[in-house]
């Protein structure tokens, strides 16, 4: 009977499912039909360790009972209501959310998710500094909508003509320096100067803003360099442009803070979240307006809205979620379990491994870059990554994968023996893989 349910599974998926970023033929996705922390399950029980946390996305873990029961009870109360009212379920939202934001931001705009998060961050830039252009970089990941798509970087970027006003430059990325930097602070200097050169030469009068994801994630987990961001939020200063920091992937607690630009010494004038603000449990996310930004909204019309902007079912997980991540000190558990098990067990891997090029990241935030020669740092080709992913599910652990990378990025909740464990699958996987290629 529960073989039957992973088959029907498979089969009305492929008979009548679309999916994202594929080919449509032959795709054979995995059944998950269960979860609870970082372990997922398909009908006949068949437990993998989630270190993709689906999307990057399910920070508290599956199923969480507080979050789940929230919903419940919202769902008890009231399911639905339209944008144009005043509801305590939201109002609370916005307010947990805000209370974890710096000092100086106002107010949220909840949208579905983070690409029409970025899409309204655009649009209110744009009208408080009545300018058009936006500039983002080349490696990097906004969404898959109008502006959202056009800003994004990556393989996905769409041509210039589904919207207008976007300029591309490139972030620091000290492995792959387009600078011929050598250290971290050459990177920082010289892609701030880059960046610097792109602002004037586009002319600095017509920048609305910058759109900067504050860790690149599926560009390759980049974590800045000293310097680089708090050099960037002084171009804005200089040349009054709103940064924007897309904080969809790692905020709420993937860094092991809550925002990641905690990290470093910038305050952003917008900030776009989802993702891990209530780890998808409802489709939800939004942008976090600093108070000069909304102001400029208090006697002009906002031309923009969404008839599920604030839904409460979104709303009342988001409350369940960031109360629990709260009161169980789920952000502190990502930071303490990245630094001392996940970030030292990979460096170890490695150690042992010539296929790994670097490790980077921080929290349950990390990126291993593989190559097929640690001089040239060529990176493998996609055969040896499918080889690797198919290696790790086989030994029970569903992977993230992004072009020559391996991404680590289980839930906050992930425990000690979990990610012992998952070391282990990928140690071993890289083993068959390497002993593969010899
Ligand atoms: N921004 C970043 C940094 C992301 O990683 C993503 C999705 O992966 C998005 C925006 C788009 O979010 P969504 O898929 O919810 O529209």
């Amino acid at each position: 009977m529960t073989e039957d349910l992973d088959a029907r599974a498979k089969e009305l998926d492929r008979e009548y499912v679309f999916h994202s970023w594929s080919a449509q033929a032959g795709l054979d996705l995995p059944v998950i039909a269960g979860g609870s922390g970082a372990t997922v399950w398909d009908h006949a029980g068949n437990r993998m360790l989630d270190f993709a946390s689906q999307l990057v996305n399910v920070n508290i873990g599956h199923q969480h009972p507080a979050v789940v029961k929230a919903i419940h009870e919202q769902a008890d109360l009231l399911v639905t209501v339209g944008p144009a009212t005043a509801n305590l379920t939201r109002g609370r939202a916005a307010e947990r959310i805000i209370d974890k934001a710096p000092a100086g931001f106002a107010k949220v705009f909840f949208t579905n998710g983070g690409a029409d998060a970025n899409e309204n961050a655009i649009r209110m830039a744009r009208l408080h500094t009545g300018r058009d252009t936006v500039l983002s970089t080349y490696r990097s990941y906004h969404g898959n909508t109008g502006a959202a798509i056009v800003a994004t970087g990556d393989w996905r970027r769409m041509p210039n003509q589904y919207a207008r006003g976007h300029v591309h430059f490139f972030g620091p990325y000290l492995y792959r320096s387009e600078f011929w930097a050598t250290t971290p602070e050459e990177e920082s200097e010289r892609a701030l100067r880059h960046l610097e050169r792109v602002i004037e030469s586009e002319g600095p009068a017509t920048i609305a803003a910058i759109l900067l994801e504050t860790v690149p994630g599926t560009a390759g987990i980049l974590v800045p360099p000293p310097g680089y961001l708090d050099g960037v939020r002084a171009l804005c200063d200089r040349f009054g442009i709103i940064l924007i920091l897309d904080e969809v992937m790692c905020g709420f607690g993937r860094t092991g803070r809550w925002f990641a630009f905690e990290g470093y010494d910038v305050v952003p004038d917008l900030i776009t979240f989802a993702k891990g603000v209530n780890s998808g449990y409802v489709p939800v996310g939004g942008v976090i307006i600093s108070d000069a930004i909304s102001a400029t909204f208090d006697d002009r019309v906002f031309p923009g809205g969404l008839t599920y902007s604030g839904h409460p079912l979104a709303a009342a997980s988001i409350v369940g979620s960031i109360d629990a991540m709260q009161d169980e000190g789920i952000v502190e558990h990502a930071r303490r379990i990245g630094t001392e098990v996940i970030g030292p067990g990979l460096q170890a891997l490695a150690e042992r491994h010539p296929l790994i090029g670097e490790v980077r990241g921080e929290g349950v935030f990390w990126a291993i870059e593989l190559v097929s020669d640690r001089e040239t740092r060529e990176p493998v080709g996609a055969d040896v990554i499918g080889r690797l992913k198919g290696a790790l599910v086989s030994r029970g652990l569903v992977p993230f994968s992004a072009d020559n990378r391996i991404h680590v990025v289980p839930p906050c909740v992930v425990t000690e023996d979990e990610a012992a464990r998952a070391l282990a699958i990928y140690d071993e996987g890289l083993t068959s893989v390497e002993d593969d290629l010899l």
